[in-house]
């Protein structure tokens, strides 16, 4: 006798089911892409209990016949491959046919299917017979209804999480495929209630709106293309970061897929825009000739392997470089029109607002542009901010206040104040995530500050805190005596800073992130150690600022949001002066 026995069918299926059918989740997607598949363009999504009682997808695509619907449960039955050649050039989600078959040895399953010429048949199975039953009165399409998963498997029951947290993942799955397939109406109703209802969209972009409305003027596009690669979608504006990878779609050939390696390169693409914590949102999609990938890697096929896994990673990060480039560098060009009208006609302002509020949105790149991103990706380089500084540096001072300079053909105008605002932000930024702390310095006669109660209770409270930036103080019942500083700070306003500091961080920021107070703490200091307006400056000092801003992370804005550079091109002084129209 033989040890080593064949499992039987049912056996292999629930063995099977482990790698598919995880949880509930893992069904909504599996049915989902069967619906897909089948070419629908309306799918509805039904949960109870986030998907533990009941999961149920239907759609309007293509349906089954009598025998294929019975087929369906059988492992390894597909009508989407049929060779090793196919395996080798998937163009369908699913390929592997096991879901259904791992679906139903988990959980009671039926498919009510109808073919345009068919008749309605209601298809499941009992004690391991399948069976079929007519089913009158239906549209053509299918509907899968999965009642109880895991009933037979009281063991994989149990790792269930719950209810909500298994609808967060629902929903994640449901917003992933949506995304992808915008041309598709999809409904989700959760204990009977609806959460989304999308319509058809025209395009990806619109699809993201409808999803993510808080998007709507912010992304930014991505295009790149030629024979072998194509990515395209749309990426954050460095402001828009997040803490969290929550916001960060990847759709390679259609599919969802999870790829570290190609966030990452997303991420770099952003260079210095992004703080080592800070997360882009992106929605990337990226096409490749199916043999240049392997979607057959994983048995829930949310990962996929590349055969040039460098060269895509390369060309993700360059096109995300290259959108951000253009973005940013037009950024400064258009912060200019509004404060405009005092030397121009009426006609010409007009004409000036149209063209500020008819600035697109999204930007997509030109064929320039791609040549010029060919170009870029044989040459690397690597510092964003290059393009715009050299070192030839003309620069004028103007009502003590403003920096006046020439860069890349546009005519800059500098906040001296923001301006070394902002380069002393970041300095002491740097520093401050480089060694956690700030140096300090003490002083030699305290500072007094008569405090109410209230104040003294935050003071107290937040005293380790400050002590990183530098901060040393005693507290009595309404006084502080300020005792070490900032070194930065000494000789400074100290009193002042003080105060705005402890103004700043209200109540309610510090129950937020310690980001938001780190920035608080450290723009306060900024502000009060940086150059003022009305205040005259050599030409070394102003070339030094003009400098160190064009090689900061956000040249544009101060740490309080206002502007810090207000740019004309040559072409808008040439139609101001009427030499072009
Ligand atoms: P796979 O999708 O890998 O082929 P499945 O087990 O998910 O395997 O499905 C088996 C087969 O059942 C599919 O190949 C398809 O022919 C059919 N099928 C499943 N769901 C649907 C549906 N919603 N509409 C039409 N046909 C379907
Ligand atoms: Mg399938």
């Amino acid at each position: 006798m033989t040890k080593i026995k064949l499992l039987p069918p049912d056996l292999i299926n629930k063995i099977a089911a482990g790698e598919v059918v995880e949880r509930p989740s893992s069904v909504v997607k599996e049915l989902l892409e069967n619906s897909i598949d089948a070419g629908a363009t309306e799918i509805k999504v039904t949960i109870e209990k986030g998907g533990i009682n009941l999961i149920e997808v239907s759609d309007n695509g293509s349906g089954m016949s009598e025998d294929d619907a019975k087929l369906a449960f059988v492992q390894h039955a597909t009508s989407k491959i049929l060779t090793e050649k196919d395996l080798a050039n998937i163009t369908s989600l699913g390929f592997r046919g096991e879901a259904l078959a791992s679906i139903n040895s988990v959980a009671r399953t039926n498919i009510i299917t109808k073919t345009k010429e068919g008749e309605g048949i209601s298809v499941s199975s009992e004690n391991d017979r399948i069976i079929a039953k007519p089913s009158a009165g239906i549209n053509t399409g299918t509907k899968v209804t999965v009642l109880n998963i895991f009933e037979k498997i009281p063991a994989r029951r149990k790792f269930l999480k719950s209810e909500s947290s298994e609808y967060r993942k629902i929903i994640e799955v449901f917003i992933k495929t949506a995304l992808i397939n915008p041309g598709i109406s999809f409904q989700l109703i959760h204990n009977k209630k609806e959460s989304y209802n999308l319509a058809k969209a025209s395009s990806f972009h619109e699809r993201i709106i409808q999803v993510f409305k808080e998007y709507e003027s912010d992304l930014i596009e991505l295009f790149f293309s030629d024979p072998s690669i194509k990515v395209e979608g749309y990426i954050s504006h460095p402001s828009g970061n997040r803490k969290d990878k929550k916001r960060q779609f990847l759709f390679i050939n259609n599919r969802p897929i999870n790829n570290p390696l190609i966030a990452q390169a997303i991420k770099s693409g952003y260079g210095t825009n992004l703080m080592t914590q800070e997360q882009p949102v992106f929605f990337v999609k990226i096409t490749l000739p199916t043999d240049q990938l392997d979607v057959n890697v994983h048995p829930r096929k949310d990962e996929v392997r590349f055969t040039n896994e460098q060269l895509v990673f390369k060309i993700v990060f360059k096109a995300v470089r290259k959108a951000l480039e253009t973005l940013l560098s037009s950024e400064i060009t258009t912060k200019i029109s509004p404060a405009f009208p005092q030397v121009a006609g009426k006609e010409n302002y007009k004409s000036l607002e149209n063209r500020t509020n008819n600035f697109p949105k999204e930007r997509k790149a030109s064929v320039g542009d791609s040549i010029e991103f060919t170009r870029s990706l044989l040459a690397p380089k690597d510092n964003v901010n290059e393009d715009l500084y050299t070192d030839e540096l003309e620069v004028l001072q103007v009502f003590d206040t403003y920096i006046i300079t020439e860069q890349n053909h546009n005519l800059l105008i500098i906040d001296q104040h923001a301006a070394a605002e902002r380069i002393t932000f970041e300095k002491i930024y740097k520093k401050f995530m480089d060694e956690k702390k700030l140096p300090s310095q003490k002083l030699l006669l305290p500072e007094e500050i008569n405090l109410h109660e209230s104040e003294i209770a935050r003071l107290k409270s937040l005293k380790t805190r400050l002590e990183s930036f530098g901060f040393e103080y005693s507290l009595k019942s309404n006084s502080i005596s300020i005792l070490a500083v900032p070194d930065i700070l000494n000789g400074k306003d100290i009193k002042r800073t003080f105060m705005e500091i402890l103004e700043e961080i209200d109540d309610k920021s510090l129950a937020k992130e310690e980001i938001s107070f780190l920035n608080k703490v450290i723009s306060s200091i900024a502000c009060h150690t940086s150059i003022r307006a009305g205040v005259g400056i050599t030409t070394l000092q102003a070339k030094k600022i003009v400098e160190d801003l064009l090689k900061c992370n956000q040249p544009y804005s101060c740490p309080h949001g206002r502007p810090i550079i207000w740019s004309l091109t040559n072409n808008e002084l040439e139609k101001q002066f009427k030499r072009k129209l």
